[in-house]
């Protein structure tokens, strides 16, 4: 009887057993399982039919390094310290979701995909690999970008409009109003303004998720360009009684004079890091209060660059810290409340780092001040020579590209000094016929009523760069952030 007992309860684990391969076979995420170091034991059809490796008997026996390859979801290289699959099985540690390319098999076709490892305890530390393919989620979110860059793009015009006649509601030189009157309007105001900068940074935040904007890496002096931008922020500083310092952070132990004598290299894009900086720098300013200070350091780590911008302001606090990075996050506590913003700015931080391989967190203890780290991919002295060559040798093959494409023409010293009034032999192409279907009404704007001022921005308004016009084109270049 104990006998046909334990003979069922094992017939129930072979079973589930099976049960759980055919599951395994059945579905369409890629699943893989290693041992240890890393060896292929298990892996199941979809992954053989994503890999592209032919067979699982192919694949078994093999290291997953050689079926998995990987590079950034922006089609760059990751090394091996980039790589968090690389960085998870090595470890044994878990890690969540990582997208990616998968470059699949010998036609090393690139496919989106979010992958996992999951290390097994009990089992000799097997690793468990899952790994889907995102290619349609990725689609649809290029059109839920579309759609909010397209609709953010059309609303930032009429309210920069709204903006220019509030402006000119509450400026006494072009408008009469009573004192209640003109505590409502600069209330609307300043709300317009926040929608103006709202819909900028939606704007830029739509850029980020794009992922057809990839960043353009150059060799960088990284002291260099960093001491450049923090400098353009000192007359800031200044004005609103912050001392602002580059290269003098106390966390950091060097010397001060061995560290600004440091030279460090980077391979980044410039406009990145500008972007970066930027909004460091501005977030910076705006949580320090009068008498405050804010250093920017930049040295050397190891395989790292390491920036650092320190200030003495209102920190954050321990349950704010996790989330503000996140997109529209703004820790609400009585400072913030007062002091305007997005809560996009880190959000595009962390976009602009992570695409160029980068990591970004931060420090902060509330009351005190906040700490902001970036760490970048640094390269040696003699690759950033190797790198300008190549760069050299690029600009060199465009310029004569350039020359070789522009028409060739012999000009003599009077023609390009003196271009004859009118052309003796006009063509065709130089001269569009001047068709009266071209001056349609829909072309020609209303002639505008004297009566009622056009809105500015609008056809009609006037072309003359007003303080309100500078104003609405200052909104809408987003210079202020
Ligand atoms: P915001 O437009 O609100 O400044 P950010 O994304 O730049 O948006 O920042 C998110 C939140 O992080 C801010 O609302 C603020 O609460 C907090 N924060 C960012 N930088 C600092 C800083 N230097 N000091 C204190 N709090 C900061």
């Amino acid at each position: 009887m104990k006998l046909l007992k334990r003979k069922s309860a094992q017939e129930k684990t072979d079973n589930q057993a099976a049960l759980a391969e055919v599951a395994l076979r059945a579905i369409t995420n890629g699943v893989i399982m290693t041992d240890k170091s890393g060896v292929i034991e298990f892996i199941n059809p979809a992954a053989v039919a994503m890999t592209d490796c032919g067979s699982a008997e192919n694949a078994i026996g093999l290291d997953y390094g050689l079926i998995l390859k990987l590079e950034s979801k922006e089609g760059r290289e990751l090394s091996e310290n980039e790589n968090p699959l690389i960085q998870a099985m090595k470890t044994g540690q878990t890690l969540e979701s990582f997208q990616g390319n998968l470059i699949a098999g010998p036609s090393e076709k690139r496919i989106p995909i979010a992958v996992s490892v999951l290390p097994v305890e009990g089992l000799q530390q097997d690793r468990v690999i899952t790994f889907r393919n995102i290619t349609k989620e990725l689609e649809e979110e290029g059109e839920q970008t579309e759609f909010i860059s397209t609709a953010s793009h059309e609303m930032r015009t009429p309210v920069a409009s709204i903006e220019g006649y509030l402006s000119l509601a509450i400026n006494p030189q072009t408008a009469t109003i009573d004192e209640r009157a003109r505590g409502y309007l600069e209330a609307a105001h300043a709300a317009s303004q926040h929608l103006g900068k709202l819909f900028r940074d939606l704007l830029d935040a739509t850029k980020l998720d794009d992922a057809r904007i990839k960043p353009h890496f150059e060799p960088v002096e990284m002291v260099g360009l960093i001491k450049r931008i923090s400098d353009d922020y000192l007359p800031r500083a200044r004005e609103l009684k912050i001392n602002l310092s580059f290269g003098s952070d106390q966390t950091i132990s060097l010397g001060e004079n061995r560290r600004m004598e440091q030279v460090v290299y980077g391979f980044v894009d410039v406009n990145f890091m500008r972007e970066i900086l930027d909004n460091l720098m501005d977030n910076a300013l705006k949580y320090t209060p009068e008498g405050g200070s804010i250093y920017v350091n930049v040295r050397g780590d190891g395989d790292r660059v390491l920036i650092n911008v320190t200030d003495t302001g209102i920190g954050i606090s321990a349950d704010d810290l996790g989330h503000i990075f996140q997109k529209f996050y703004r820790a609400d506590n009585s400072d913030t409340r007062t002091i305007g913003g997005t809560g996009l700015g880190l959000y595009l931080v962390k976009q602009r780092v992570e695409a160029m391989g980068g990591r970004v967190w931060a420090e902060s203890a509330f009351g005190e001040g906040s700490t902001f780290y970036v760490s970048l991919p640094r390269i040696t002295g003699d690759e950033y020579e190797k790198r300008m060559i190549v760069v050299r040798n690029q600009q060199m093959q465009e310029q004569l590209q350039k020359s070789a494409q522009a028409p060739v023409t012999p000009v003599n010293a009077f023609q390009a000094a003196t271009p004859p009034a009118t052309p003796t032999t006009p063509t065709p192409v130089a001269t569009p016929p001047v068709s009266p279907t071209v001056s349609a009404p829909i072309a020609t704007p209303p002639a505008p009523n004297p009566s009622i001022p056009a809105p500015p921005g609008q056809p009609g308004a006037p072309i003359t760069n007003s303080p309100v016009q500078n104003q609405i084109n200052n909104n809408l270049n987003g210079e202020a952030k």
